[in-house]
C-alpha cells in the first residue's frame, strides 16, 4: 500500500502546502482521503486525476474539500477525458449533507444554487457505517470528535494498515481506529497547552500518546497550523513516544 501526500498544511494552506488531501494505492486502486484547497494540483504531480477510484470525505471543513469544486470543473469541462464521466461517476463517501453543500460550494451564483445537482459525474454515498470493501481495500470510518461530524479512516491492504485520524480531538474511537497500525497518519494541529478548546484538534503530545495507546508502528504527523511551530510540535511529540514519529511534507510517498 502506497501513501502520497497531497497536502498537510492545517486548517488553512501554508506557504509550502496546500491544506489536507491524501492519495492512498493499493493492486492499482485508488482512493483520495480528503481534497483540501490545492491539492488537486499535487494530485496531477503523481496521475492523471481521472484515475481515482473513490473519493472519501472526512468532514465538510473547506480545508478537507474545497477542491470538489475543482474536481467538477475537471470531471464536467475536461475537453478529452479518458473516459466518460457521465458514464462512470466517481464513488465520494461523504457526510450526508455534502451533496446539498459541495452543490452550493460550486454553484456560480445563488440563483443557480437551487436545484443544483452534481450526480451527473459523481455517485454520493454517506460514510460507510460498516467496512467497505474497494478494491483490495477494506474501509473502515470511526466518527471522531471535531466542531462538526467527522470520521476518521482505518484502511487495510495487503495485510498492512493506514490509520488516519482526520480532524478530532481526543477521543476513545481513534484507539480503535488505530489499533496495530503500521503507519498512524494522526493530526497533530499545534503544540500542547491547557488552554487549548476540547474537541477540535490534537496536540503532538497526543498525538503520540495516541501512538502509545494503540501500538501503531510508525507515526506521521499532519495538518500542522502554518502559524504553528512544526519543529516545536515534532519535539513534543518525540518527547512523549519511542514509535518512530516524523513530520509529512508535501508530495511525500510512504510504503505502508
Ligand atoms: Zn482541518
Ligand atoms: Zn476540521
Amino acid at each position: 500500500m502506497k501513501l502520497t501526500i497531497l497536502g498537510c498544511s492545517g486548517s488553512i494552506p501554508g506557504p509550502d502546502a496546500p491544506a489536507s488531501g491524501y492519495l492512498v494505492e493499493s493492486g492499482g486502486t485508488r482512493i483520495l482521503l480528503d481534497l483540501g484547497n490545492g491539492t488537486l494540483g499535487t494530485l496531477q504531480r503523481f496521475v492523471d486525476p481521472f484515475t481515482p477510484d473513490a473519493l472519501l470525505l472526512s468532514h465538510l471543513h473547506p480545508d478537507h474539500c474545497a477542491d470538489f469544486g475543482a474536481l467538477t470543473v475537471l470531471r464536467r469541462y475536461h475537453p478529452a477525458p479518458p473516459y466518460d464521466p457521465a458514464e462512470r461517476k466517481l464513488p465520494v463517501h461523504a457526510p450526508a449533507e455534502a451533496p446539498e453543500r459541495l452543490a452550493a460550494l460550486y454553484a456560480p451564483n445563488a440563483a443557480e444554487r437551487a436545484g443544483a445537482d452534481l450526480s451527473d459525474v459523481f455517485e454520493f454515498a454517506p460514510v460507510p457505517e460498516s467496512p467497505l470493501r474497494l478494491g483490495p481495500f477494506e474501509i473502515t470510518a470511526f466518527p471522531v470528535h471535531h466542531v462538526c461530524p467527522s470520521w476518521g479512516f482505518r484502511i487495510a491492504a495487503e495485510g498492512r494498515v493506514l490509520a488516519y485520524t482526520a480532524d478530532t480531538g481526543p477521543c476513545e474511537e481513534l484507539t480503535e481506529l488505530a489499533r496495530d497500525a503500521d503507519v498512524l497518519l494522526a493530526e497533530a494541529s499545534w503544540p500542547d497547552s491547557p488552554e487549548r478548546p476540547d474537541g477540535l484538534h490534537l496536540s503532538g503530545k497526543q498525538a503520540a500518546e495516541l501512538a502509545n495507546r494503540a501500538s501503531a508502528r510508525r507515526l506521521l504527523l499532519t495538518h500542522l497550523q502554518p502559524w504553528c511551530d512544526d519543529a516545536e510540535i515534532l519535539a513534543e511529540a518525540r518527547e512523549h513516544t519511542t514509535v518512530p514519529t516524523e513530520l509529512v511534507t508535501t508530495a511525500a510517498r510512504y510504503a505502508v
